[in-house]
C-alpha cells in the first residue's frame, strides 16, 4: 500500500468515522501551524481579513486550540483579532458595509474532505476488509459521499459498502440495547466499556463529529413524485 493508503488504513482501524477523524486532525494541525508560524504572514492575514476572522466555528476552535497548548497561548489570537477589530472599526467609521466571505479554514477542510473520500474510493479493495473488522463506522454523511463516489468510479463495491454499513450499524445497535438492558432493576451486571462506547458511536454514526463540515450539511430534499403527496400509481 502507498503512503496515503497506510494513513487511510490507520484511520479505518480506529473507532468512529475515519473521515471525520482525519478532518478533525487536519483542522487541528492547520490551526496549530497558523498559530506557530503564520500569525504575522501577510497572505494569511489577508485570508483572515476576507472572513473577518473566520466563521464562528473556526474562530472559537482557534481560540480553544491556542489556549490549550501552553507553547501557543493567547498572543497569536490577540494579534489576529486586534487586526480584525481594526478592520471592523475602520469599516464602521467609513460607513461601509463589510462583506464577509467564506472562511478559508472551511474551504480547506471541505477540499480535504473531498480528497479523503476520493482517496478511500481509489483504495477501497484494501480498505474494505480493514473496515469490516474494526470499530470504525462511517458517519451518515461520509458513507453517502463515499457511496456516490463508488457508484461513479467502482460500482462493484457500492452494494458491498451498503451491506457492510448495515451490518456494522446493527452491531452498534445491539451493544446500545445491551447497555440499556443493564439499567433494568433485574440486571445484576454493570454496562461494559464497549457497551458504553457504543452510545457515542451511535451518535457519531448518524451525525459525525462536531466539525463545521457536518454542521453545514444541507439535508437532501426528498424527490417528490406526482405532487406534494406523491403518487401511488
Ligand atoms: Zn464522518
Ligand atoms: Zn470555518
Amino acid at each position: 500500500m502507498d503512503l496515503i493508503g497506510i494513513y487511510l488504513k490507520e484511520a479505518f482501524e480506529n473507532a468512529g468515522c475515519p473521515v471525520c477523524n482525519i478532518l478533525e486532525k487536519y483542522e487541528r494541525n492547520e490551526i496549530s501551524t497558523i498559530l506557530y508560524e503564520h500569525v504575522n504572514n501577510p497572505s494569511v492575514r489577508e485570508e483572515f481579513k476576507k472572513s473577518l476572522g473566520l466563521c464562528p466555528y473556526h474562530a472559537w476552535k482557534l481560540k480553544e486550540i491556542a489556549y490549550s497548548e501552553p507553547l501557543l497561548g493567547s498572543l497569536g489570537v490577540a494579534v489576529i483579532y486586534d487586526h480584525m477589530l481594526s478592520v471592523y472599526i475602520e469599516s464602521l467609521e467609513q460607513k461601509q458595509n463589510i462583506r464577509v466571505s467564506k472562511c478559508f479554514l472551511c474551504e480547506r477542510t471541505e477540499e480535504k474532505e473531498r480528497n479523503v473520500i476520493s482517496g478511500i474510493s481509489k483504495r477501497i479493495e484494501e480498505l474494505m476488509p480493514v473496515y469490516q473488522n474494526s470499530e470504525a463506522i462511517l458517519c451518515k454523511k461520509h458513507y453517502e459521499m463515499l457511496l456516490d463516489e463508488l457508484r461513479k468510479k467502482k460500482p462493484a463495491y457500492a452494494d458491498k459498502l451498503t451491506e457492510l454499513q448495515i451490518e456494522k450499524l446493527r452491531r452498534i445497535r445491539e451493544r446500545v440495547e445491551r447497555f440499556i438492558d443493564k439499567f433494568d432493576y433485574r440486571s445484576t451486571e454493570a454496562p461494559t466499556k464497549k457497551e458504553a462506547d457504543a452510545v457515542v458511536l451511535a451518535i457519531e454514526s448518524l451525525k459525525g463529529l462536531p466539525l463545521q463540515v457536518n454542521f453545514s450539511e444541507t439535508p437532501r430534499k426528498p424527490r417528490l413524485r406526482g405532487g406534494i403527496f406523491g403518487s401511488r400509481t
